[in-house]
């Protein structure tokens, strides 16, 4: 199935605003996970009644994700369907769209073996033999993982699924604990050598050849499942060295997300407006596809929505940091899928109101309208605090609908998400990605996230950035290389397109020295230095070519990423590493030389924690969003200059805000091809209509 498939397939209400509340846990795994309350009973038969329902349609929520099936076996769980079914039907009465969890990826061993002893040995084995367990984390040893090689897994949960749709009522399956860890059993062993072996045939001489160039000899057969030790897991490493640790990777990545297909394709062919979701546990800062066998972007394929359970709450940090969803929701744009996050107040307490509005409208922006998990149903039939800023600013949402919902964004750059830089090099390639992402975002530049798979048409763009892409496949070179033939500009960071899909080196060995840490000191403003010539000589270019490449030898920062081998945790290169490097001044200069000084959106001070967004509506109004990350410091006057593309003359501005009830119009000066105007007092948001005619 293709994207352009789902984009067919993908319903019309996830392009609204979505605010939706969740309550997925069933009784029995309150009791057995965590402490429950005494009178937990009468209260589980309350989340279920008329009241709750009315109480979410009074929060204005219009979709829930109910529990359905937690893994402690599905006969066992049949009468907490049956309470999620009936209540179901109470939220179709009320237009309120009906989302079931599934578990996809744990069991309840204490009650599922009964049910099902057959899967007692089909379970995710570890490197000693034991079962691996949901969570180390959360010490979980009364729930284990199974292994995606079975496919009597997945046909369960299929069956499961299909229950869900046919008899529950369910209108947005959300799979939950979706992940292939590590395993070691004989299955897997048998599955990676057939893997190994269609992947790299030996049939003819010149795939022996090919065979003997990627593990240096031909026996994959004796090949062994890679694996660490007692004391330090494999998952540990920070990156991908070798090729048979890559391939395994790929082939955990690929055994799951062919299982999340397959029960994607089912439950689309059974009901086509489906929305199917799944929680990859991603964006977090743990290297996913090999501690969990998640590669997102071939899950995004089988979802509508991509659920993210990280603790990015927007935010401006003690320390000056800028903390906060939106690059996720960048990569959710690429990927065509919707972003759940979990909103301050629905699994963690509020820091302020003022916080509240900002994530829920971070949301509205950069997810365009769908903002996730805005309230734990049960809490309100407790009633919200009066201070609680979430119903205000839901309203307000709803109220500009148009200007969030089903909006494109207007964008000067591509920004490169390489998967293979992200597999091969994860820490060196990551961290630059955070840090790039930090200096277009808070130096205004207006960008969209591409992934490697998207570099045939980048034609709206005239800039691509490349963020330590170290890894970049000699077919993908290729289109960077017709991107600036066509006139593109590329800023090249750090080591950026050196390897190929495998990470080998493209550098000459007699010229590998350049690219060692003896000539850091190379001046960026001036962009002569010779590492630019290697970068222009591995893309092929001619000499007026060469001068759209603009090379950034090294972003530096102030956390060192220290792969300290006493940690036996897997390494997090969460949003602690969230910062601007100490030379992104430089790097912006750069990055505005390469839109040849005409920057979209330009604002003063820069940097800034004022993150602009443009859009378009689906109407063709223009919309230049402006949100304040620093909540707790208003900004007293904000100078704006607007570069409008397509030569748009402006007729009006006016604008709205959090604060007021109307929209009012703004006064601005023209100038040749922009315009400017000053903004004043802005506290959380100010969204700009910007009225043009051609
Ligand atoms: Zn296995």
């Amino acid at each position: 199935m293709s994207t352009s498939d789902k984009t067919r397939l993908k319903p019309q209400w996830l392009n609204e605003i979505v605010v939706m509340a969740g309550n997925w846990e069933p009784l029995e795994h309150r009791r057995r996970a965590i402490a429950n309350c005494i009178d937990d009973e009468k209260r589980y038969l309350r989340e279920h009644s008329e009241e709750m329902a009315e109480k979410l349609t009074k929060a204005s929520v219009n979709a829930v994700i109910w529990h359905y099936y937690k893994g402690h076996g599905p006969k066992r769980e049949s009468n907490d369907m049956k309470l999620s079914t009936e209540f179901g039907k109470l939220c179709h009465a009320k237009g309120i769209k009906f989302g079931t969890y599934i578990n996809f990826g744990s069991v309840h061993i204490e009650t599922f073996f009964e049910e099902h002893p057959e899967f007692k040995n089909l379970v995710a084995i570890d490197p000693t033999g034991q079962p691996q367990l949901y969570s180390e984390y959360f010490r979980c040893y009364y729930r284990q993982r199974p292994c995606m090689s079975r496919p009597e897994f997945t046909d369960l949960i299929i069956k499961i699924t299909l229950k869900a749709i046919k008899e529950g009522g369910s209108e947005w399956i959300h799979f939950d604990n979706v992940a292939q860890v590590p395993c070691y059993c004989d299955n897997c062993k048998k599955l990676f050598r057939e893997f190994l072996d269609k992947k790299y045939p030996t049939g003819t001489d010149a795939e022996k050849q090919k065979v003997m160039a990627r593990f240096g000899h031909l026996n994959l057969n004796n090949i062994e499942l890679p694996r660490g030790s007692a004391r330090l897991g494999v998952d540990t490493m920070p990156s991908l060295h070798e090729p048979v640790l890559q391939e395994w990777v790929d082939f955990r990545c690929k055994l799951l997300s062919d299982a999340v297909q397959k029960a994607y394709q089912i439950a689309k062919e059974t009901k086509p407006d489906m929305v199917i979701g799944a929680n990859p546990s991603f964006d977090f800062g743990e290297f996913t596809p090999l501690v969990w066998g998640t590669d997102v972007e071939r899950l995004a394929i089988s979802a509508d929505t991509l659920f993210n359970e990280d603790v990015s709450f927007p935010r401006v940090t003690d320390d000056s940091r800028l903390i906060g969803h939106l690059f996720t929701f960048k990569l959710g744009r690429a990927l065509n899928v919707s972003i759940p996050v979990h909103q301050p107040g629905a699994t963690q307490p509020q820091t302020s109101p003022e916080h509240t509005m900002l994530s829920l409208v971070e949301a509205a922006i950069f997810n365009r309208g769908f903002l996730g998990h805005v309230y734990h149903a049960p809490d309100l039939l407790d009633g919200l605090d009066v201070n609680d800023s979430r119903p205000t600013t839901v309203k307000f949402i709803k109220k500009y609908s148009q200007f969030f919902a089903d909006t494109q964004s207007i964008s000067e750059i591509a920004l490169l998400r390489s998967h293979h830089s992200l597999t091969n090099q994860w820490n060196r390639a990551l961290i630059c990605k955070i840090l790039t992402e930090q200096t277009l975002a808070q130096y205004g530049f207006q960008f969209d996230v591409v992934l490697e798979s998207q570099l045939d048409d980048l034609s709206k763009y005239k800039t691509l950035v490349l963020p330590n892409t170290i890894s970049i496949p000699d077919a993908q070179l290729a289109k960077i290389r017709n991107f600036i033939r066509k006139g593109g500009n590329v800023v090249a960071i750090e080591e950026s397109m050196t390897c190929n899909e495998w990470g080998r080196t493209r550098i000459p060995a007699d010229r590998a020295r350049l690219f060692g840490d003896s000539d850091l000191a190379v001046g960026l403003n001036g962009n002569h230095c010779t590492r630019k010539d290697l970068v222009c000589e591995i893309l092929g270019l001619n000499s007026i070519e060469t001068e759209r490449i603009f090379y950034i030898p090294k972003l530096f920062h102030k956390i060192t990423f220290n792969n300290n081998f006493a940690n036996t945790w897997v390494p997090i290169i969460g949003n602690s590493y969230f910062q601007l490097p100490t030379n992104a001044n430089d790097i912006s200069h750069l990055i505005k030389a390469s839109l040849k000084d005409r920057q979209m959106v330009e604002i003063k001070p820069s940097p800034s924690f004022v993150i602009p967004q443009l859009v378009m509506s689906k109407s063709g109004q223009i919309i230049l969003h402006l949100l304040n990350y620093d909540v707790n410091k208003s900004v007293s006057t904000l100078e704006i200059r607007l570069h409008i593309p397509n030569s748009r003359k402006i007729k009006t501005l006016s604008s709205f805000r959090l604060e007021d009830q109307r929209i009012t119009e703004l006064n601005f000066t023209e100038e040749p091809n922009k315009i400017s105007f000053e903004i004043n007092n802005l506290n959380v948001y100010q969204g700009i209509i910007i009225d043009t005619t051609k």
